[in-house]
């Protein structure tokens, strides 16, 4: 009778120690999928390049998936989540509903223009290059943003790319490009693990600040306000911090 219990207990355990280690390796294991997706994509057209970390002026960047052609460049921001994704293209947060619970996680779109703007930065002279900004669910979600965003599942990624049948680059200047970012790319393991540290760090802090009711821009209260168009939270220090809880 008690080793039964015990053993059961033991069972709950484990069964608790692997669902932690499994979410953990899901970011991961999607970027790996999207990856194998991307392979796809015809070798002589498209470079593509995968996990590129790319640091400078002191901070570091993570961007999933680059597809590089001479119909543009194409930066992917891989989700592996689950349940209804709500999101407008100006809202900061975006809403995860699973079961009826709401989890909000910063707007993708504007997390991964960062990355775009990394991209442009590095790519410098040939600024006329279109640098489309791509966000993919696994098909374990159900997208319920607007149709009209660059926000898709993952298997729809190729089809999309490969819509762009319009030359804007030479096949030399693609490589340029390719190269370029590849020589920027940090390999060493360490800066790697540092940077997940991070990314990790900030996006706890401005998680649990909305949570407790802080606004994560400059640590003042968030508060309900009557706008023009209903009510909203905003930060109690306007007007010199401009941050609502969209
Ligand atoms: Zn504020």
């Amino acid at each position: 009778m008690e080793w039964s219990i015990i053993i059961m207990i033991g069972a709950v355990v484990a069964l608790f120690v692997l669902a932690i280690i499994l979410r953990r390796t899901k970011g991961k294991r999607g970027e790996k999928k999207v990856a194998a997706l991307l392979v796809r994509l015809p070798e002589k057209e498209y470079r593509v390049i995968n996990d590129l970390l790319i640091q400078s002026g002191g901070h570091s960047t993570q961007i999933d998936h680059v597809v590089i052609s001479v119909y543009g460049i194409f930066v992917i921001e891989t989700k592996y989540y689950q349940g209804w994704i709500y999101g407008g293209e100006n809202s900061e947060y975006w809403t995860q509903n699973i079961y009826g619970n709401k989890y909000l996680f910063r707007n993708p779109l504007w997390q991964n223009q960062g990355h775009v703007k990394t991209v442009a930065r590095l790519v410098g002279d040939l600024s006329n290059v279109p640098i489309y900004n791509i966000v993919a669910f696994s098909h374990q979600a159900t997208i319920k943003v607007d149709r009209s965003l660059p926000v898709m599942y993952w298997r729809n990624i190729v089809p999309y790319i490969k819509c762009h049948e319009e030359v804007h680059l030479t096949e030399v200047q693609a490589d340029e490009i390719y190269n370029t970012l590849l020589s920027v790319n940090v390999n060493d393991k360490v800066a790697r693990k540092q940077h997940l540290a991070s990314v990790k760090h900030n996006q706890e802090r401005r998680n649990t600040a909305v949570a407790n009711g802080k606004c994560p821009r400059c640590g003042g209260n968030l508060v309900m306000r009557d706008g023009r168009y209903g009510r909203f939270y905003g930060c109690s220090n306007y007007p010199k911090c401009k941050y609502i809880l969209k």
